[in-house]
C-alpha cells in the first residue's frame, strides 16, 4: 500500500505509542516525503506507552526502506499541566467510572485540542503542514474531543490562529478497532500486525505483564477491552471463508 510517489507535504504524527498512533506513523509514512513524530507526557497513568514510542519508530524504520528514509525527528513535550488542573482515571489512581454526564471519568478535558495546539504550533516552526492523529467517533469511548468535527472546527482555527493552511488528518475517523488492525496489515502486512500487536501499549493501568492474543494489558479496563474486542473481530472477518463454520 505504499505510494510509490509520496506526497511532497510534510507531516506531524501524534504518536502516543499506542495502537492507533502506531497505526497512524505507518499510514503517514506510506503518502508523506517528510514525516516527525510528537508525543506527551500528561502524567498518563500508562506511562508505559511512552517508553514504547523509541522502539516503535525504530521497528518501523527498518520494516521499510521509504519508511526509514523519510521518517524525521521525534519531540517530547510536557503536558503536565493538564494533571494540575484536576484529577482524572487517566492521571490518577481512581477507579474508572461513568460520569453524571455521561462520560467516563477518564476523560481529560481538553486533552485532545491542547495537543493539536501544541503540535500546530511545532508544526509551524518545523514547517510541517500536515497534522495526523488517531482520533476515532465509530468506537471511542465518548470524548468529545475525538469528534470529527471537532477536529474540523480546529482545523479551521489552526489554520487561521497561524495564518497558514493546516490539515489535520485522522484516518481512523470512521474505522472500528478491527478495520485499525486491518488498516495496519494492509499497511505493513503481518509483520506490522506484530509490531502493533506486541510492541503497543493501551492499557490504562499500565500493565504488560501478560500477553494476550490481542497484546498486552490487564484485560479489563475499558482500553483493552475495546483492543481485546476489535482484534477478536478482525480475526473473524479474515478468516479465510473455507475456515469458517
Ligand atoms: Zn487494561
Amino acid at each position: 500500500m505504499t505510494i510509490p510517489t509520496p506526497s511532497p507535504r510534510r507531516a506531524l504524527v501524534l504518536f502516543s505509542g499506542g495502537q492507533d498512533s502506531t497505526t497512524c506513523l505507518a499510514w503517514a509514512l506510506s503518502r508523506y516525503g517528510r514525516v516527525e513524530t510528537i508525543g506527551f507526557d500528561y502524567g498518563q497513568r500508562h506511562s508505559a506507552e511512552l517508553a514504547c514510542r523509541a522502539p516503535l519508530r525504530r521497528r518501523l524504520a527498518e520494516m521499510k526502506p521509504d519508511w526509514a528514509a523519510r521518517l524525521g525527528e521525534d519531540h517530547l513535550l510536557d503536558a503536565r499541566v493538564l494533571r494540575e488542573l484536576g484529577a482524572s482515571a487517566m492521571t490518577d489512581d481512581i477507579a474508572i467510572t461513568l460520569q453524571a454526564s455521561g462520560l467516563p471519568n477518564t476523560f481529560v478535558p481538553a486533552r485532545n485540542l491542547l495537543f493539536f495546539t501544541l503540535a500546530a504550533a511545532q508544526a509551524y516552526r518545523r514547517g510541517l503542514d500536515v497534522l495526523v492523529g488517531g482520533m476515532s467517533q465509530t468506537d471511542y469511548s465518548g470524548y468529545p474531543d475525538c469528534r470529527d468535527n471537532t477536529i474540523k472546527a480546529l482545523q479551521v482555527a489552526l489554520s487561521l490562529g497561524l495564518d497558514q493552511p493546516l490539515t489535520l488528518e485522522t484516518p481512523l475517523m470512521w474505522l472500528d478497532k478491527a478495520d485499525t488492525w486491518e488498516l495496519a496489515r494492509q499497511l505493513g502486512g503481518a509483520a506490522l500486525v506484530e509490531l502493533v500487536r506486541v510492541e503497543t501499549h493501551t492499557c490504562y493501568l499500565n500493565r504488560r505483564d501478560v500477553l494476550h492474543a490481542w497484546g498486552y494489558g490487564c484485560g479489563e479496563c475499558p482500553a483493552c477491552v475495546l483492543r481485546a474486542r476489535g482484534y477478536a473481530q478482525w480475526k473473524a472477518r479474515s478468516r479465510p471463508h473455507s475456515d469458517r463454520p
